[in-house]
């Protein structure tokens, strides 16, 4: 399958983009849409803390069209912080119908099971190799 956004062909190197779930089809290809055309950065960062509550540790942070994940997660943790993170962007909503946190942790574990290794293996050559020290801004 490839995806034509704005005329560029994105192919993922041979990886199934599909699993034969028509629900968890559609979250996928959401994902990439939210991946390629709303975030326009994501920052692996060490000590990641809620710029809202400076005393609260973070695993993964969404704000406006950046994501920060937590530099010392392993791998598997920056993959479903990044799921967990793109659920947040996908069920976003200006007002109360955001879906809350604990209902975005349900969704979370749901995805991580029912995504292939393809797609999983796809989402995860998002998350950068290189760790930036610059977390969210008002945390400076
Ligand atoms: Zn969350």
């Amino acid at each position: 399958m490839e995806y034509r956004r704005h005329g560029v062909r994105k192919k993922f190197g041979g990886l199934d983009t599909r699993s034969g779930d028509d629900f968890i089809d559609f979250t996928f290809r959401e994902f990439i849409y939210i991946l390629e055309d709303i975030v326009e950065t994501i920052k692996k960062t060490p000590n990641l803390k809620n710029p809202r509550r400076p005393q609260q540790g973070l695993w993964g942070y969404f704000h406006k069209s950046e994501i920060f994940l937590e530099a010392r997660a392993n791998k598997k943790i920056l993959l479903e912080t990044l799921i967990h993170e793109l659920a947040h962007a996908l069920y976003y909503s200006d007002d109360k119908r955001s879906m809350r946190e604990r209902k975005i942790q349900r969704v979370e574990k749901i995805l991580w099971r029912r995504f292939t290794e393809d797609q999983k293996r796809i989402l995860s050559k998002y998350i950068p190799k290189h760790i930036v020290k610059k977390g969210p801004d008002s945390q400076n």
